[in-house]
Protein backbone atom coordinates (compact mmCIF):
# COMPACT_ATOMS: atom_id res chain seq x y z
CA UNK A 1 0.00 0.00 0.00
CA UNK A 2 1.09 3.42 -0.50
CA UNK A 3 3.11 5.01 2.63
CA UNK A 4 0.35 8.35 4.14
CA UNK A 5 0.94 11.91 2.12
CA UNK A 6 3.62 14.32 3.48
CA UNK A 7 2.48 16.88 5.90
CA UNK A 8 3.51 19.19 3.50
CA UNK A 9 1.12 17.95 0.90
CA UNK A 10 -1.68 17.37 3.59
CA UNK A 11 -1.63 20.87 4.96
CA UNK A 12 -1.74 22.62 0.85
CA UNK A 13 -4.54 19.99 0.48
CA UNK A 14 -6.34 21.16 2.74
CA UNK A 15 -5.69 24.80 2.56
CA UNK A 16 -6.89 24.43 -0.87
CA UNK A 17 -10.26 23.65 0.09
CA UNK A 18 -10.14 25.98 3.28
CA UNK A 19 -9.25 28.17 1.08
CA UNK A 20 -12.80 27.89 -1.76
CA UNK A 21 -14.49 27.66 1.37
CA UNK A 22 -13.55 31.50 2.01
CA UNK A 23 -14.18 32.66 -0.93
CA UNK A 24 -17.81 31.01 -0.51
CA UNK A 25 -18.12 33.43 2.70
CA UNK A 26 -16.97 36.41 0.70
CA UNK A 27 -19.20 35.71 -2.26
CA UNK A 28 -21.80 35.59 0.49
CA UNK A 29 -20.89 38.59 2.67
CA UNK A 30 -20.91 40.62 -0.44
CA UNK A 31 -24.19 39.68 -1.51
CA UNK A 32 -26.30 39.34 1.24
CA UNK A 33 -25.44 43.79 1.35
CA UNK A 34 -24.21 44.45 4.48
CA UNK A 35 -20.08 44.42 4.77
CA UNK A 36 -20.18 45.71 8.60
CA UNK A 37 -17.11 48.06 8.17
CA UNK A 38 -14.22 48.95 10.75
CA UNK A 39 -11.60 51.06 10.26
CA UNK A 40 -8.53 49.50 11.88
CA UNK A 41 -5.36 52.39 12.13
CA UNK A 42 -7.68 54.52 9.35
CA UNK A 43 -9.95 55.22 6.50
CA UNK A 44 -7.21 52.96 4.09
CA UNK A 45 -6.85 50.16 6.55
CA UNK A 46 -10.35 48.82 6.95
CA UNK A 47 -11.78 45.18 7.80
CA UNK A 48 -15.10 43.75 7.49
CA UNK A 49 -17.44 41.11 8.04
CA UNK A 50 -15.85 39.40 5.70
CA UNK A 51 -12.23 39.54 6.62
CA UNK A 52 -13.30 38.45 10.14
CA UNK A 53 -15.64 35.21 9.54
CA UNK A 54 -13.17 34.32 6.76
CA UNK A 55 -9.96 34.46 9.52
CA UNK A 56 -12.04 32.67 11.66
CA UNK A 57 -13.30 29.79 9.13
CA UNK A 58 -9.66 29.18 8.17
CA UNK A 59 -7.78 29.44 11.68
CA UNK A 60 -10.27 27.23 13.12
CA UNK A 61 -10.38 24.61 10.32
CA UNK A 62 -6.60 24.20 10.09
CA UNK A 63 -5.73 24.57 13.63
CA UNK A 64 -8.16 21.59 14.33
CA UNK A 65 -6.34 19.48 11.66
CA UNK A 66 -3.01 20.44 12.28
CA UNK A 67 -3.31 21.44 16.20
CA UNK A 68 0.55 21.84 16.49
CA UNK A 69 1.00 23.65 13.39
CA UNK A 70 1.37 28.01 14.24
CA UNK A 71 -1.21 29.84 12.23
CA UNK A 72 -0.64 33.41 11.94
CA UNK A 73 -3.64 35.22 11.10
CA UNK A 74 -4.04 39.29 9.99
CA UNK A 75 -7.14 40.27 11.82
CA UNK A 76 -7.21 40.14 15.85
CA UNK A 77 -10.65 38.83 16.68
CA UNK A 78 -12.23 37.63 20.37
CA UNK A 79 -11.59 34.06 21.04
CA UNK A 80 -14.96 33.53 20.90
CA UNK A 81 -15.65 30.09 20.31
CA UNK A 82 -16.22 30.01 15.81
CA UNK A 83 -19.54 28.17 15.03
CA UNK A 84 -19.30 25.13 13.11
CA UNK A 85 -21.07 26.26 9.79
CA UNK A 86 -17.57 28.29 9.44
CA UNK A 87 -15.54 25.05 9.82
CA UNK A 88 -14.24 23.12 6.65
CA UNK A 89 -12.77 19.77 6.77
CA UNK A 90 -11.96 18.68 3.00
CA UNK A 91 -8.97 18.23 1.40
CA UNK A 92 -8.10 18.48 -2.47
CA UNK A 93 -7.92 14.57 -3.09
CA UNK A 94 -5.57 16.13 -6.67
CA UNK A 95 -2.99 17.62 -4.41
CA UNK A 96 -2.47 14.58 -2.17
CA UNK A 97 -2.08 12.56 -4.71
CA UNK A 98 1.22 14.48 -5.48
CA UNK A 99 4.51 13.60 -4.08
CA UNK A 100 6.05 15.71 -2.07
CA UNK A 101 9.27 17.32 -2.90
CA UNK A 102 11.97 15.30 -1.64
CA UNK A 103 13.53 18.15 1.09
CA UNK A 104 9.75 18.20 2.34
CA UNK A 105 9.11 15.11 3.13
CA UNK A 106 10.13 14.81 7.15
CA UNK A 107 8.51 18.28 7.96
CA UNK A 108 6.52 18.04 11.46
CA UNK A 109 3.72 19.98 12.35
CA UNK A 110 6.08 22.02 15.05
CA UNK A 111 8.11 23.66 12.45
CA UNK A 112 5.23 25.37 9.90
CA UNK A 113 3.77 28.65 10.04
CA UNK A 114 0.93 29.25 7.73
CA UNK A 115 0.23 32.83 7.80
CA UNK A 116 -3.51 33.79 6.78
CA UNK A 117 -4.70 37.28 5.03
CA UNK A 118 -8.04 36.11 4.73
CA UNK A 119 -9.32 39.25 2.57
CA UNK A 120 -6.54 41.03 0.72
CA UNK A 121 -7.64 43.61 -0.78
CA UNK A 122 -10.32 45.21 1.59
CA UNK A 123 -10.31 48.40 0.59
CA UNK A 124 -11.25 47.13 -3.09
CA UNK A 125 -13.75 45.15 -2.11
CA UNK A 126 -15.53 48.28 -0.32
CA UNK A 127 -15.69 49.76 -3.66
CA UNK A 128 -16.73 46.80 -5.65
CA UNK A 129 -13.34 46.54 -7.13
CA UNK A 130 -14.09 43.14 -6.93
CA UNK A 131 -11.52 41.29 -9.36
CA UNK A 132 -8.81 42.45 -6.80
CA UNK A 133 -9.80 40.80 -3.89
CA UNK A 134 -7.73 36.90 -3.39
CA UNK A 135 -7.58 34.89 -0.26
CA UNK A 136 -3.74 34.27 1.01
CA UNK A 137 -2.78 30.85 2.77
CA UNK A 138 1.05 31.07 3.26
CA UNK A 139 3.27 28.25 4.04
CA UNK A 140 6.46 28.70 5.74
CA UNK A 141 9.31 26.28 6.58
CA UNK A 142 12.98 27.20 8.64
CA UNK A 143 11.72 31.01 7.68
CA UNK A 144 10.94 30.53 4.00
CA UNK A 145 7.89 30.74 2.25
CA UNK A 146 7.39 27.36 0.92
CA UNK A 147 4.20 26.56 -0.33
CA UNK A 148 0.81 28.67 -0.83
CA UNK A 149 -2.24 29.26 -1.75
CA UNK A 150 -4.09 32.19 -3.83
CA UNK A 151 -8.01 31.99 -4.45
CA UNK A 152 -9.58 34.80 -5.98
CA UNK A 153 -13.16 34.59 -5.49
CA UNK A 154 -14.29 36.78 -7.89
CA UNK A 155 -12.32 35.74 -11.00
CA UNK A 156 -14.38 35.63 -14.03
CA UNK A 157 -17.23 38.14 -13.11
CA UNK A 158 -17.16 40.05 -16.01
CA UNK A 159 -17.96 36.78 -17.84
CA UNK A 160 -21.83 37.27 -17.16
CA UNK A 161 -24.17 35.87 -14.89
CA UNK A 162 -23.78 32.45 -16.30
CA UNK A 163 -19.85 32.34 -15.51
CA UNK A 164 -18.15 30.33 -12.79
CA UNK A 165 -16.82 32.73 -10.21
CA UNK A 166 -13.43 31.97 -8.48
CA UNK A 167 -10.56 29.89 -9.05
CA UNK A 168 -7.53 28.57 -6.62
CA UNK A 169 -4.32 28.34 -7.25
CA UNK A 170 -1.63 26.79 -5.28
CA UNK A 171 2.27 26.15 -5.47
CA UNK A 172 4.96 24.37 -3.76
CA UNK A 173 8.49 25.47 -4.08
CA UNK A 174 9.94 22.67 -6.08
CA UNK A 175 6.83 21.05 -7.79
CA UNK A 176 5.79 24.44 -9.53
CA UNK A 177 2.52 26.28 -9.46
CA UNK A 178 -1.47 25.35 -10.55
CA UNK A 179 -4.68 26.34 -11.71
CA UNK A 180 -3.53 29.17 -13.78
CA UNK A 181 -1.78 29.61 -17.48
CA UNK A 182 1.99 30.71 -16.74
CA UNK A 183 2.37 33.91 -19.12
CA UNK A 184 5.47 36.08 -20.12
CA UNK A 185 4.65 39.77 -20.33
CA UNK A 186 5.16 41.26 -23.76
CA UNK A 187 8.89 41.40 -24.11
CA UNK A 188 10.88 44.90 -24.40
CA UNK A 189 7.84 46.80 -22.20
CA UNK A 190 8.14 47.96 -19.07
CA UNK A 191 5.10 46.97 -17.04
CA UNK A 192 4.90 48.14 -13.49
CA UNK A 193 2.02 47.08 -11.26
CA UNK A 194 1.37 49.16 -8.24
CA UNK A 195 -0.54 49.67 -4.97
CA UNK A 196 -3.93 51.77 -6.01
CA UNK A 197 -5.12 52.97 -2.69
CA UNK A 198 -2.20 53.39 -0.42
CA UNK A 199 0.23 55.54 -2.97
CA UNK A 200 2.15 58.44 -1.83
CA UNK A 201 5.54 60.53 -2.85
CA UNK A 202 8.28 57.94 -2.46
CA UNK A 203 5.96 55.40 -3.84
CA UNK A 204 5.37 57.14 -6.92
CA UNK A 205 9.43 58.52 -6.78
CA UNK A 206 10.43 54.93 -7.43
CA UNK A 207 8.05 54.20 -10.12
CA UNK A 208 8.83 57.37 -12.16
CA UNK A 209 12.50 56.37 -11.53
CA UNK A 210 12.09 52.53 -13.41
CA UNK A 211 11.01 55.07 -16.29
CA UNK A 212 7.80 52.44 -17.42
CA UNK A 213 5.80 51.80 -20.65
CA UNK A 214 2.67 51.62 -18.53
CA UNK A 215 1.94 51.82 -14.78
CA UNK A 216 -1.62 49.34 -13.25
CA UNK A 217 -2.89 50.59 -10.24
CA UNK A 218 -4.59 47.80 -8.75
CA UNK A 219 -4.97 46.47 -5.16
CA UNK A 220 -3.85 43.29 -3.33
CA UNK A 221 -0.53 41.98 -3.01
CA UNK A 222 -2.21 38.69 -4.09
CA UNK A 223 -3.99 40.50 -7.01
CA UNK A 224 -0.32 41.84 -8.23
CA UNK A 225 1.47 38.70 -8.09
CA UNK A 226 -1.09 37.07 -9.82
CA UNK A 227 -0.60 39.75 -12.54
CA UNK A 228 2.70 38.87 -12.90
CA UNK A 229 2.77 35.33 -13.08
CA UNK A 230 -0.25 36.21 -15.71
CA UNK A 231 2.17 38.09 -17.65
CA UNK A 232 -0.24 41.38 -17.46
CA UNK A 233 2.73 43.42 -15.55
CA UNK A 234 6.59 43.11 -15.28
CA UNK A 235 7.29 44.25 -11.75
CA UNK A 236 5.65 45.12 -9.09
CA UNK A 237 6.97 47.74 -6.91
CA UNK A 238 5.82 49.00 -3.71
CA UNK A 239 8.46 51.58 -1.78
CA UNK A 240 6.77 52.03 1.26
CA UNK A 241 5.60 50.21 4.37
CA UNK A 242 2.47 48.86 4.69
CA UNK A 243 2.44 45.09 3.11
CA UNK A 244 2.30 42.61 5.96
CA UNK A 245 4.52 38.81 5.84
CA UNK A 246 0.72 37.46 5.59
CA UNK A 247 0.42 39.93 2.30
CA UNK A 248 3.49 38.40 0.67
CA UNK A 249 3.88 34.82 1.84
CA UNK A 250 1.40 32.90 -0.01
CA UNK A 251 2.50 34.73 -3.30
CA UNK A 252 6.13 34.54 -2.40
CA UNK A 253 5.78 30.86 -2.34
CA UNK A 254 4.00 30.61 -5.65
CA UNK A 255 5.73 33.42 -7.66
CA UNK A 256 9.23 31.64 -6.41
CA UNK A 257 7.60 28.19 -7.77
CA UNK A 258 7.60 29.38 -11.15
CA UNK A 259 11.55 31.14 -10.99
CA UNK A 260 10.47 34.68 -10.15
CA UNK A 261 11.69 36.30 -7.01
CA UNK A 262 10.39 39.12 -4.59
CA UNK A 263 12.37 41.05 -1.53
CA UNK A 264 12.33 44.48 -0.31
CA UNK A 265 12.99 47.10 -2.46
CA UNK A 266 16.77 46.78 -1.11
CA UNK A 267 17.04 43.57 -2.18
CA UNK A 268 16.53 41.60 1.06
CA UNK A 269 14.57 38.24 1.15
CA UNK A 270 11.32 38.05 3.24
CA UNK A 271 11.41 35.73 6.44
CA UNK A 272 8.50 33.77 7.74
CA UNK A 273 9.39 32.59 11.22
CA UNK A 274 6.89 32.87 13.73
CA UNK A 275 8.99 35.53 15.63
CA UNK A 276 9.20 37.96 12.60
CA UNK A 277 8.02 41.35 12.87
CA UNK A 278 4.76 41.11 10.49
CA UNK A 279 5.62 44.41 8.91
CA UNK A 280 7.78 44.52 5.04
CA UNK A 281 9.09 47.79 5.97
CA UNK A 282 11.04 48.04 3.32
CA UNK A 283 8.61 47.59 0.64
CA UNK A 284 8.42 44.74 -2.06
CA UNK A 285 10.03 44.43 -5.59
CA UNK A 286 8.64 41.20 -7.53
CA UNK A 287 8.98 39.81 -10.98
CA UNK A 288 8.31 36.97 -12.80
CA UNK A 289 11.41 37.22 -15.39
CA UNK A 290 14.55 40.33 -15.38
CA UNK A 291 14.45 41.11 -11.65
CA UNK A 292 18.15 42.55 -11.53
CA UNK A 293 16.83 44.65 -14.42
CA UNK A 294 14.32 46.74 -11.97
CA UNK A 295 16.76 46.17 -8.77
CA UNK A 296 19.50 47.77 -10.46
CA UNK A 297 16.90 50.98 -11.15
CA UNK A 298 16.26 51.37 -7.79
CA UNK A 299 17.22 54.93 -6.51
CA UNK A 300 19.80 54.89 -3.73
CA UNK A 301 17.77 57.63 -2.21
CA UNK A 302 14.37 55.64 -2.15
CA UNK A 303 16.62 52.80 -0.91
CA UNK A 304 17.61 54.39 2.44
CA UNK A 305 14.72 56.08 2.68
CA UNK A 306 12.65 52.68 3.63
CA UNK A 307 14.89 51.04 7.13
CA UNK A 308 13.80 46.82 6.96
P1 LIG B 1 -2.11 47.47 -1.81
O1 LIG B 1 -1.13 47.23 -2.89
O2 LIG B 1 -2.29 48.90 -1.46
O3 LIG B 1 -3.40 46.77 -2.05
O4 LIG B 1 -1.46 46.82 -0.51
C1 LIG B 1 -1.15 45.44 -0.43
C2 LIG B 1 -1.42 44.94 0.97
O5 LIG B 1 -0.68 45.71 1.90
C3 LIG B 1 -2.88 45.08 1.38
O6 LIG B 1 -3.20 44.07 2.29
C4 LIG B 1 -2.91 46.40 2.09
O7 LIG B 1 -3.92 46.46 3.04
C5 LIG B 1 -1.54 46.43 2.76
N1 LIG B 1 -1.05 47.81 2.86
C6 LIG B 1 -0.20 48.44 2.04
N2 LIG B 1 0.01 49.71 2.42
C7 LIG B 1 -0.73 49.88 3.54
C8 LIG B 1 -0.94 50.98 4.43
N3 LIG B 1 -0.34 52.15 4.24
N4 LIG B 1 -1.77 50.77 5.47
C9 LIG B 1 -2.38 49.58 5.68
N5 LIG B 1 -2.23 48.53 4.86
C10 LIG B 1 -1.41 48.66 3.81
MG1 LIG C 1 -3.60 42.09 2.58
MG1 LIG D 1 -6.48 41.40 4.61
Amino acid sequence: SMASPALLMRVVASAYSVAEKAATIVRNVMSAGDLGIVEKAGPNDLQTKADRLVQMSICASLARKFPKVTIIGEEELPTDDVTEDLIEDGHCEEILKKPCPAQYTGIKEEELVIWVDPLDGTKEYTEGLLDHVTVLIGIAYGGKAIAGVINQPYYNYEAGANAVLGRTIWGVLGMGAFGFQLTEAPAGKHIVVTTRSHSNALVNECITALNPDHVIRVGGAGNKVIQLIEGKASAYVFASPGCKKWDTCAPEAILHAVGGKITDIRGNSFQYDKEVKHMNSAGVLATLRNYDYYASRIPNTVKESLVP
